[in-house]
């Protein structure tokens, strides 16, 4: 007979799995995962590759991802490029993508190894396509922290599945133009990006079929899922665990 506290350990053990089991989102090629980390990086598992948007905040966050065969960065703030975190974790066959304004910072060793795409472009890399989409600020007072064509939204397609990742960016036209979403990591935070007012329109006008709010830090994201509505699948997760 199991004792009261083995039943209780079971559960606790049985909860936790399940509390940190992976997002997943169905593909041509198997289950696409979904690892949310902090604020603006996002790691992605799918067909026995693994993905890093963004990397920063040193290694210790990505110890149990394992070495990255891809690695987008989407600009040159620091939380998104940090060139320590990047040069440590990347191996000699890690394919990294980059805007041409991140490459323009990063250390030699490191600089050789960045594919270069600029917004509108496409590449394909280990089976996963990725379009450079605009991102910037639209509104007056912020236009100093994204300008156009600086930095990149990125839209990666995995056996079918497209994922969007806006960066940082307000509720652009070409994001308000997307089509065919599966899941989308939609921003919000002010002063450097939009408003959940803004996020939530512009999801409405794309439509995808799953959104995530992330880079949200300080902003209202049940206020963002109530204005979505009906119009996509709004997942919250905690982006911000100490
Ligand atoms: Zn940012």
């Amino acid at each position: 007979m199991k004792t009261t506290t083995q039943i209780i350990l079971a559960l606790a053990l049985a909860w936790s799995i399940t509390a940190q089991a992976a997002d997943k989102i169905k593909t041509a090629k198997g289950d696409l995962e979904i690892h949310p980390v902090k604020h603006g990086t996002v790691v992605f598992k799918w067909n026995g590759k693994t993905v890093f948007v963004d990397p920063v905040g040193g290694v210790a966050p990505f110890k149990s991802h394992g070495t990255p065969n891809l690695v987008l960065v989407t600009d040159i703030h620091g939380d998104h490029f940090n060139k320590d975190t990047l040069t440590e974790i990347v191996s000699d066959k890690t394919v990294v993508i980059a805007p041409e304004a991140v490459a323009a910072l990063a250390p030699q060793g490191l600089k050789k190894r960045i594919t270069t795409l600029a917004n509108g472009k496409l590449v394909e890399k280990l089976g996963v396509k990725i379009e450079a989409v605009p991102m910037y600020n639209l509104t007056p007072a912020r236009l100093r922290f994204h300008n156009k064509g600086r930095g990149n939204g990125y839209v990666m397609t995995f056996g079918g599945k497209r994922v969007y990742v806006s960066g940082d960016t307000e509720d652009i036209p070409e994001m308000r133009a997307l089509k065919k979403i599966d899941a989308a990591f939609v921003c919000m935070n002010l002063p450097y990006t939009m408003t959940p007012e803004q996020a939530a329109d512009a999801v409405r006008e794309f439509k995808p079929r799953v959104v995530y709010p992330y880079h949200y830090r300080g902003s209202d994201t049940a206020k963002f899922k109530k204005l979505v509505g009906d119009a996509s699948e709004v997942r919250l997760r905690d982006w911000y665990k100490k």
